[in-house]
């Protein structure tokens, strides 16, 4: 029988997954989560239908890591996006694969995994408490040997497993106590930034087409400052009082590193099946039609309603102008806004915003294989508190299951 016991400390997708798997190894294991319920940012994960994992190969998972990938190699081979569904649908949830191989539950409920996650510590015997943590009680030797909460000590531990999240959406609990805990035993933190968030813009036609969501347009942006494209895809985005947002939008931010104010441009072609050669031919003919009207009415049957008058502003043509006075070269500005709204981007929104937070304690100071911290032996970490980030696509809850089953085998193990 494995004696030994382990403080886990958060309850998101990380930490439940880790004590359950401790406990399952016959450690004796206590879970500390600061909210009266465990999962709370699980739960509204992919709009409450929680995308749960990306249905692909490891080789392909690491693809998808934003940053630091390699370092995810053991943890991903050993506790791999098949080896999450296996576990889900042995918990009693059906899962589903969906576009992009994206894997949700067949109920659409994020609750149901939340609640198989909690079955999974309950059956394998975790103590759970809801006390925040605040402090490591460290012996003299300088390993850990139990933590403080913000009601009482709690002593006589082996291991510690840190799962406490990172900083953005902190009303679910991830307000970055995991970095201030690890810094206290010497971890350094790299500074963390928004991942998979909205993007700010100064230009108008972001506030005047506010609320519209365009769908089946592509968007490529640019680095201005190393001419080079950094995201190209084709889908959904939204334009918002502050900027720009939406599935697209959301996945660019990742690939946009170091943000500077006005050095990336997001360029939104409208018309993304229409060459510009095809779409000079329709315009033509949609001119040719309405030839006595005024330039104002000449895109009703082209442009969503919340376009047409911020983008009659950037052709530069006067809305009053007949249509028939348009010239070809005006006629072609208007064909290459139409394949490329240019927006500059100003920032990111703020952290609180991002679905992640990208940084977080450095990797070069974790083992791989375990998730043991390389500065206090008997210190493991696991989830988004490590400095690891991926695209949409469930990659960042699989980060979650993989770092957090190779913690609590070596803790459980060591
Ligand atoms: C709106 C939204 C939608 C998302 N959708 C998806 C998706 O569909 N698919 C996907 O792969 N990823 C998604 N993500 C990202 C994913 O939710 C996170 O990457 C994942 O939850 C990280 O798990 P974690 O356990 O490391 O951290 P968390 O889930 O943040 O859990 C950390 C836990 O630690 C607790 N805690 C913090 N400090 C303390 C303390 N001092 N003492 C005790 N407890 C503490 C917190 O209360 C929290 O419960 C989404 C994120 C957001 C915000």
């Amino acid at each position: 029988m494995n004696e030994r016991k382990i403080a886990v400390i958060g309850g998101g997708a990380a930490g439940m997954l880790a004590a359950g798997y401790a406990a399952k190894r016959g450690a004796k294991v206590t879970l500390f989560e600061r909210n009266a319920l465990l999962g709370k940012k699980l739960g509204i994960t992919g709009k409450g239908r929680c995308n749960v994992t990306n249905n692909c190969t490891p080789e392909e998972f690491i693809k998808n890591i934003t940053a630091n990938g390699k370092f995810l190699y053991s943890a991903i081979n050993r506790f791999s996006p098949a080896d999450t569904m296996a576990f889900f649908e042995e918990l009693g949830v059906p899962l589903k694969t969906e576009r992009g191989n994206r894997v949700f539950p067949v109920s659409d409920r994020a609750v149901d995994i939340v609640l198989a996650l909690k079955k999974f510590c309950l059956q394998n015997g975790v103590h759970i408490l809801t006390e925040r943590v605040t402090d490591f009680i460290r012996a003299e030797d300088g390993t850990l040997c139990g933590v403080v909460t913000e009601k009482r000590s709690h002593a006589g531990f082996d291991a510690v497993i840190l799962s406490t999240g990172g900083v953005s959406y902190p009303v679910t609990g991830s307000t970055g106590d995991g970095y201030r805990l690890a810094q206290s035993v010497g971890h350094t933190v790299k500074e963390p930034i928004p991942s998979l968030v909205g993007l700010t813009s100064d230009d108008g036609i972001c506030a005047a087409s506010m609320g519209l969501a365009l769908k089946n347009v592509s968007v490529t942006v640019t680095d201005t400052a190393k001419k080079k494209v950094v995201y190209k895809d084709f889908g959904e985005m939204l334009f918002c009082h502050f900027g720009i947002s939406g599935p697209m939008i959301l996945s660019a931010s990742a690939h946009l590193r170091p943000m500077q104010k006005d050095r990336y441009v997001v360029s939104i072609d409208l018309k993304p099946a229409l060459d510009a050669q095809t779409l000079d031919k329709r315009m033509l003919s949609d001119f040719e039609k309405n030839k006595n009207r005024n330039f104002a009415n000449a895109f009703d049957a082209l442009l969503p309603a919340k376009l047409r008058e911020p983008f009659i502003r950037l052709t530069g043509i006067s809305p009053d102008k007949k249509i028939n006075a348009v010239t070809a070269e005006e006629r072609r500005r208007v064909v290459a806004l139409m394949k490329g709204i240019p927006v500059s981007v100003t920032g990111f929104r703020p952290i609180t915003e991002a679905i992640v937070t990208s940084g977080g304690i450095s990797v070069k100071e974790i083992e791989p294989h375990t998730m043991r911290s390389k500065l206090c032996p008997n210190l493991y970490f696991a989830g988004e508190v490590i400095d690891l980030d991926a695209y949409t696509g469930g990659f960042n809850l699989q980060i979650a299951f993989a770092t957090a089953h190779a913690a609590a085998t070596a803790a459980a193990e060591a």
